[in-house]
This record gives C-alpha cells, structure tokens and sequence, in this order.
C-alpha cells in the first residue's frame, strides 16, 4: 500500500468528520428517542481522538497506517459504537496491510471481515435494526463492485448506496439489538444512528475518492 492511499484514507476520514459535524445534532436526537442519547458524543468524541493521533501519524502513513490509528481512537471511546467501531476499522486497517492490495481489494477484504467481527462481537444481524443493516449491504455491494471491474469512486458509491438503502430501511422495523430493543415499537419511525453513520461514512469515502 502507497503514501497516495494514505492520502485518501487521512481525506476520507477529514470528509466523514467534517460531515458528522453536519449531521451531528440529527444523529443524537435519533439516540434521543430510541436510546439514551450519548451517540452523536460517542462519535464526536472518538473523531477528536482521530484527529489527534493522526496529527502525530508520519505524512507518508499508507492507509492502514491510517484506520489502524482512528481504530486506536475509536476503541478507547465509550458507548456501544466506539469498541465496535473500533473494530471494524482495525479490520480495514489489516486488510490494507497487504502491501501489493490496492485500495478496492483492501476495502473488499476489510469491510467484509470487520462486518463479521462486529456481529461476531455485538450478536446483531441484519434487520436487528443496527449499524450491521448498513454494514452488511455495502460488504455486499464492494464485493460485487469489485467483481464488475469497479475502481475505487465507483465502488465507494455503490458501497455508499447499498449503505443509505440499509440505513433507511431501518426506520421501518422495530430493534432486537442494543438500547432501541428496550421500547419495543416505538422505535419504529426512528432510523438507527448506527446505520446512519456508517451511510455517512461511505458517502464521504466516495467524496474522497473522487477528489484525488
Ligand atoms: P449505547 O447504546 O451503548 O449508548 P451508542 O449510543 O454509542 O451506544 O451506539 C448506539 C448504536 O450502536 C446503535 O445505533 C446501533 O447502531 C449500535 N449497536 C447497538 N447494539 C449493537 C450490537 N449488538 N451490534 C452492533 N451494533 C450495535
Ligand atoms: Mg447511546
């Protein structure tokens, strides 16, 4: 792996902060009425650890240099989210260890395994109205993109797609995973905020993508 596919991975995680920050008081309301509302403070909190261990990261860091260090950030922060987050970056941070992969291969394989980690980890599958709902669809849409000949802004946006589309289907279904299972249908109307990040999180890896 390449400094350049440091340099996209450091944009991409600028462009995910920069659009948390956007959409940072919608996401903690939706933990507002379907949990106890610390998610949005979990992210940031862990995206302000991100920015910090990579100011100290050397400038030729390749990409898994990178995700290894918001997984460190990730981890170390609380709620739900953090550790699981946590570890399906370091996941990507792993797969982009393969020195000869280029960037689609590494996501293929990265978000596939820390996909599998997460519900290893957390229990949830899809339709247990978590950020797996999100997760699983853009594994599936990377793996199938790539198979199609995809390079990386075409595989970012298909992944990005299949993401949002798992994301909103969230609104509709009661949880059988995490705080939102407390209050049984009430839930329903609420999409996860999970899932909703990691939609953002592929939207803005896109962004990257395309801006090279
Ligand atoms: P907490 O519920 O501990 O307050 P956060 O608010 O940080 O955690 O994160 C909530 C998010 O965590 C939910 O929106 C959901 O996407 C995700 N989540 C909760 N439980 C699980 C689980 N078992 N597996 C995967 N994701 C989960
Ligand atoms: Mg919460």
């Amino acid at each position: 792996m390449t400094a350049s596919a440091g340099a996209f991975a450091r944009r991409w995680l600028d462009m995910f902060m920069s659009d948390f920050d956007e959409a940072k008081d919608e996401l903690g309301e939706l933990d507002r009425m379907a949990g106890d509302g610390d998610f949005a403070i979990n992210l940031a909190s862990a995206l302000r650890r991100t920015t910090a261990v990579l100011a100290d990261l050397d400038d030729r860091a390749d990409l898994s240099e990178v995700f290894a260090a918001a997984s460190t950030a990730f981890m170390s922060t609380g709620g739900t989210s953090g550790p699981l987050l946590g570890m399906w970056l370091r996941d990507i941070a792993k797969a982009g260890a393969d020195g000869g992969a280029d960037p689609v291969t590494a996501l293929v394989a990265g978000v596939a395994a820390g996909t599998a980690t997460v519900q290893r980890l957390g229990g949830a599958r899809p339709g247990d109205k978590t950020m797996v709902d999100a997760m699983v669809p853009a594994a599936a849409a990377l793996t199938a993109a790539q198979a199609g000949g995809a390079g990386l802004p075409a595989a970012l946006e298909q992944a990005a797609a299949a993401a949002r589309g798992g994301a909103a289907a969230t609104e509709h279904i009661t949880a059988s995973m995490g705080r939102a299972s407390y209050i049984g249908e009430a839930a329903v109307g609420v999409t996860d905020p999970g899932a909703a990040a990691i939609a953002l999180f592929f939207e803005a890896g896109h962004r990257a993508a395309l801006t090279g």
